[in-house]
C-alpha cells in the first residue's frame, strides 16, 4: 500500500505535469470510485477547470481548482499515468481525464479499492476524508505536548496507536516499524508506559524516517511502485522492516517477525525490549 512517502512522491509528480492544464472532459468507468458526487456533477464541474495546484494531507491527493479540490486516494494500487488521447484504454483505467491540449491522465487501478471525492475549500476541515485527521509526522503541531496528551490514557500498544490516522496522519506499517526501532521501543509496549523520552524519540524519529523517506521517492515493499516511473529507493534503508532472520544493524541480535495488532511487525528482541507493566 502507499504510504505518505509515495503519495508525496506521486504529489511532486503530478505537480510538475497536470498544475495549469485545463479538463475538457472526464470519463468514469466505475462509478463507485466517485463517492460524494454523481458522475454527471462531477463532469459539470470540472469541465473547463484549471488544475491550480496539486496538495496532499497525509495519503489523500488533492487536484485543487480554486474554490474546490478533488480528493483522491490510491488505497492499494492506485497509479496516475498520462498519455495520448488515442492511446487505447487498458481495462484497468477507471477514471480519464481529458486536458484541452489533447493529452489525457488516467487512474489506474487493479484492485478498484481508490476512491475520489469531490469536496467545497470551506468544508475540508470538517467535512471530508480529512476532516478528524492529526498533524503529519514532520508538522510543527507534532509537539511533545501534543503527542504525550493523545497517549497517556491509552491501554492500548503503541503501534496500533501510531498507526491510528487521528493521532498522527500518514505513519504506515513500514514506517512505524522503523521509527520504534530507532526509538528503541517493543511495538506492544503499552501507550501508558511510555516515558517522556520515549514520546520525544518517536516525534524525532517519525520526522526523520519520513523525511529522508520522501528525499528518496518511498519503498516499494510489496508490489507497489510510484506512478509515472517514479520507484522508492527508501527500501533500501530499512533497519528492520522486512530483515526478518537478518542481523539488527545495531546489536547483531537476529531480527524477528511477529504480530501487533493484526499486523505484520518486525523488530529487534533485544534493542526492543519488552518492558514489565505498570501497576
Ligand atoms: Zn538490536
Amino acid at each position: 500500500m502507499p504510504e505518505l512517502p509515495e503519495v508525496e512522491t506521486v504529489r511532486r509528480t503530478l505537480s510538475k505535469l497536470v498544475v495549469g492544464r485545463t479538463i475538457r472532459d472526464v470519463d468514469v468507468f466505475l462509478e463507485k470510485m466517485i463517492r460524494n458526487v454523481d458522475v454527471d456533477e462531477l463532469k459539470r464541474r470540472l469541465e473547463g477547470r484549471t488544475i491550480q495546484k496539486m496538495d496532499r494531507y497525509g495519503k489523500h491527493l488533492m487536484f485543487d481548482f480554486g474554490a474546490f479540490v478533488l480528493m483522491s486516494h490510491l488505497r492499494m494500487e492506485g497509479k496516475y499515468f498520462l498519455r495520448a488521447l488515442d492511446a487505447p484504454r487498458d481495462k484497468h483505467e477507471h477514471v480519464i481525464f481529458y486536458f484541452t491540449d489533447g493529452e489525457t491522465l488516467r487512474y489506474h487501478d487493479t484492485r478498484q479499492f481508490g476512491t475520489f471525492d469531490l469536496i467545497d475549500k470551506d468544508d475540508l476541515p470538517s467535512n471530508s476524508p480529512i476532516a478528524g485527521l492529526g498533524p503529519e509526522p514532520y508538522s510543527e503541531d507534532l509537539t511533545y505536548r501534543y503527542l504525550r496528551d493523545k497517549l497517556k490514557h491509552k491501554t492500548v500498544a503503541v503501534k496500533p496507536a501510531l498507526l491510528d490516522q487521528s493521532i498522527i496522519a500518514g505513519l504506515g506499517n513500514i514506517y512505524v516499524d522503523e521509527v520504534l526501532f530507532r526509538s528503541r521501543i517493543h511495538p506492544e509496549t503499552s501507550c501508558a508506559d511510555l516515558k517522556p523520552k520515549d514520546i520525544k524519540a518517536i516525534i524525532h524519529n517519525s520526522k526523520v524516517v519520513i523525511e529522508r523517506a520522501i528525499e528518496l521517492g518511498g519503498s516499494s515493499v510489496r508490489s507497489y511502485t510510484a506512478s509515472l516511473g517514479v520507484t522508492g529507493r527508501f527500501q533500501n534503508e530499512l533497519l528492520v522492516h522486512t530483515k526478518v532472520d537478518e542481523a539488527c544493524p545495531i546489536c547483531q541480535t537476529t531480527i524477528i517477525k511477529t504480530k501487533v495488532g493484526g499486523r505484520g511487525t518486525y523488530l529487534c528482541p533485544r534493542c526492543q525490549k519488552k518492558r514489565r507493566k505498570r501497576r
